[in-house]
């Protein structure tokens, strides 16, 4: 006799349960589900944009509207199961002159928005064969959806003071991903209460004060910003609190007591690559157009291009003090890209002396960017007064 499970048959309760059950095997460490409502930060929302804390990521903005309703994202949606998923690895690495750290999230072998969708749609897999003609969609970080809000509303955290949700046991290491149908589903007690008390730490330890006040991030100050998503110069007054930063930034999420004890992941595809962990700053400056592209096509750190990541890279050596990276810089002073041009001026300004100030003027000659001009001159001048002193 065949035996068919007739899994249609399965009601909100149990399928929210055979939800969570599957979530669990497929890795994710934490899974709620919340109504398809608007989300309580959204007028914190609006307000962060029109304080302009956004700065170029006008992607965010451009969608404000369709924050207003999960609706933006799927029509007649009702339920949206949000899941999070742990990526704490190894231990932050130790830093050495020359070397750079890059944020904990993208160590790993893989970009993790390809993991995580390959694992949503397995679970989204599960909705279609027990309520058919149902309607799902997978979303991670892509989407006009507030994550956070939900993951709180779904009851897997609160919104730290470092405006990261944090579990309990978990931390905050942890990628969100959500999971929205039109199905209804059984709904998850929010999270109500915040267990930050009167630490600071995280607003302690900002090094570009980038929290003008608790729970609010001023994007354009932060360094994951700084070195991921802006396109132009790094403001000047900003690099030396990069310190040796060179993709990314874990300051406000090492120093949170919660993330203490934060457990283990098991996914190997987090687990740290040798060259990232930490990466050369020295190696990095000699890369290619082609050899970018090999390496990091497929990784967060393709996010910045050459020119974004290179960029950074003169600027951690900058900040490094290490004279060896001078040759290295010097002749990134001839790059194509004038974004790295200026950010290597800028780091040989720090490092150099006489010899490098000469090439430097024969170099402002022929330039023809002005606000690379403007760097290879405030370089020069930095030089002259560190000879003069
Ligand atoms: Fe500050 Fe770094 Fe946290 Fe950004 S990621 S807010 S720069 S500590
Ligand atoms: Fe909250 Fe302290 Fe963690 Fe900041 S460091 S998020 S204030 S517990």
């Amino acid at each position: 006799m065949q035996h068919t499970v007739s899994i249609a048959l399965m009601n909100d309760a149990e399928l929210s349960s055979a939800i969570k059950s599957e979530a669990r095997r497929l890795g994710f460490e934490l899974s709620g589900i919340a109504p398809a409502v608007s989300p309580d930060g959204l007028s914190a929302f609006h307000e962060w944009l029109n304080r302009g804390y956004d700065g170029e990521m006008t992607y965010i903005g451009g969608r404000e509207a369709a924050y207003a309703h999960p609706s933006g994202v799927l029509e007649s949606v009702r339920s949206i199961v949000m899941l999070a998923i742990n990526y704490r690895t190894a231990d932050t690495p130790a830093s050495e002159p020359g070397s750079a750290r890059v944020s904990r999230y993208a160590w790993g072998s893989v970009d993790y928005h390809d993991l995580i969708r390959k694992k949503l749609q397995q679970l989204a897999d599960v909705m279609h064969q027990q309520r058919p003609g149902c309607r799902t969609r997978c979303v991670v970080d892509t989407a006009p959806l507030l994550e956070r809000d939900f993951a709180r509303l779904a009851g897997l955290g609160w919104f730290g003071k470092n405006t990261m949700l944090i579990n309990k046991r978990a931390g905050s290491w942890l990628f969100l991903a959500a999971l929205l149908t039109d199905q209804t589903l059984q709904y998850d007690e929010p999270h109500e209460t915040s267990h930050c008390g009167t630490c600071t730490r995280c607003l302690d330890a900002c090094p570009t004060d980038a929290f003008p006040e608790p729970y609010v991030l001023d994007a354009r100050r932060c360094i994951s910003y700084l070195t991921i998503e802006l396109r132009g110069p790094i403001p000047a007054e900003l690099r030396p609190g990069m310190g040796d930063w060179l993709f990314g930034c874990d300051i406000c999420q090492d120093v949170c007591p919660w993330n203490n004890k934060a457990p283990r992941s098991d996914e190997p595809a987090f687990d740290p690559v040798p060259d990232l962990y930490p990466a050369d700053a020295i190696a990095l400056l000699g890369l290619s157009d082609d050899e970018f592209r090999e390496r990091f096509r497929h990784t967060p750190l393709w996010r910045p291009k050459r020119a974004g990541l290179l960029r950074n890279a003169a600027i951690v050596l900058g900040n490094s003090g290490d004279t060896r990276a001078l040759p290295a810089l010097t002749l990134r002073l001839d790059d194509k890209e004038p974004l790295i041009r200026g950010a290597a001026a800028w780091a040989i300004g720090r490092l150099g002396g006489p010899q490098e100030a000469a090439c430097m003027r024969a170099r402002l000659e022929h330039e023809e960017i002005a606000h690379v001009a403007a760097e290879l001159s405030a370089a020069i001048r930095a030089i002259e007064a560190k000879s003069n002193q």
